[in-house]
C-alpha cells in the first residue's frame, strides 16, 4: 500500500492500494514481487478500511492497482467498501478482464481508469507471455468510451521491445477505439522481470513520434525521467 500519490490518479490525492497476482510476465514489469500472489508482505483489508476511515476528508481516492486487480473474486465487494466510505476510485488494469471492468462500470464504482497496453496486440505473446484477444482488449476500450469515465490509455515503452512504428500503429487503433488519453512511459531500469533488459541510455524516442502522438490524442502525457527536451515537446 502507498499512502499518498498524486500521478496515479490524476487530480485527486490518493492512497494506492497494490492487489498481489497477475496473469501476465511483462518483460518491463517493475512489481515483480507481486506477480506469483505469494508476495511476504501483505496487509489485511481490514487494516486498509481502518487506514482509509483515518484519512477521510483528506485523501480523495483510492487506487486499485497491482498485480492485476480485475483476478481478485473481492474486487468489487472491497470497491464497494471504499465508494461507501466516501472516497473516489481509480482501477489500474491490464485489460484482459472485460466481464469485470464492466460490471464496475454498471456498478458505478469507478471515477478513473488507466489501462495498460503493452504492445501490438499480435505480439503480446513474445512481450507479456500471454497471447491477448483482439476482440477482449477492444470490448474493454469500447466499454470505457460508451461510459464516458476519465481515462488513461499508457505503454511503457523500450526500443528493443517495440519499435516507433509499432508504437504508432498502436496508438492509431486507440484513436480507432474513439480513446482519447494516453501516457508513453520510457522504461525503468532496476528490478524488471526480464533482468537482461538494458537501460534505455539517451535519446530513445525520435521528436517526430513525439509530436505525431500528442496530435492523435485529446490528452498526451510523457513520462520520461525529467528529460525536459521531450517534456517540452510533449507538454
Ligand atoms: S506490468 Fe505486466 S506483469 Fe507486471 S503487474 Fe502489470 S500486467 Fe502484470
Amino acid at each position: 500500500m502507498q499512502p499518498f500519490t498524486m500521478i496515479d490518479f490524476p487530480g485527486r490525492l490518493a492512497s494506492v492500494l497494490f492487489l498481489q497476482g497477475c496473469n501476465l510476465r511483462c518483460r518491463f514489469c517493475y512489481n515483480g514481487t507481486l506477480l506469483p500472489g505469494t508476495a511476504r508482505e501483505h496487509i489485511t483489508w481490514e487494516a486498509v478500511i481502518n487506514f482509509l476511515k483515518d484519512r477521510q476528508g483528506f485523501v480523495e481516492g483510492v487506487v486499485f492497482s497491482g498485480g492485476e486487480p480485475c483476478m481478485q473474486p473481492g474486487l468489487l465487494d472491497a470497491m464497494h467498501e471504499v465508494r461507501e466510505l466516501g472516497y473516489e476510485i481509480a482501477l489500474h488494469t491490464n485489460g484482459f478482464y472485460p466481464d469485470v471492468v464492466e460490471k464496475a462500470i454498471e456498478q458505478r464504482l469507478l471515477q478513473f481508469i488507466a489501462v495498460d497496453y503493452k504492445a501490438p496486440l499480435a505480439r503480446y505473446g513474445e512481450i507479456t507471455g500471454q497471447s491477448a484477444s483482439e476482440k477482449s482488449f477492444g470490448r474493454v476500450a469500447e466499454l470505457i468510451v460508451a461510459s464516458g469515465i476519465r481515462h488513461e490509455y499508457r505503454t511503457t515503452f523500450h526500443p528493443r521491445l517495440i519499435s516507433e512504428k509499432e508504437l504508432m500503429i498502436m496508438a492509431d487503433w486507440l484513436v480507432d477505439k474513439k480513446i482519447s488519453s494516453f501516457a508513453l512511459q520510457k522504461f525503468k531500469h532496476g528490478g524488471a522481470y526480464d533482468a537482461s533488459l538494458p537501460p534505455v541510455i539517451g535519446p530513445w524516442i525520435l521528436n517526430t513520434t513525439l509530436l505525431k502522438l500528442k496530435s492523435r490524442f485529446a490528452s498526451f502525457t510523457l513520462r520520461s525521467d525529467g528529460n525536459t527536451d521531450l517534456q517540452q515537446i510533449a507538454a
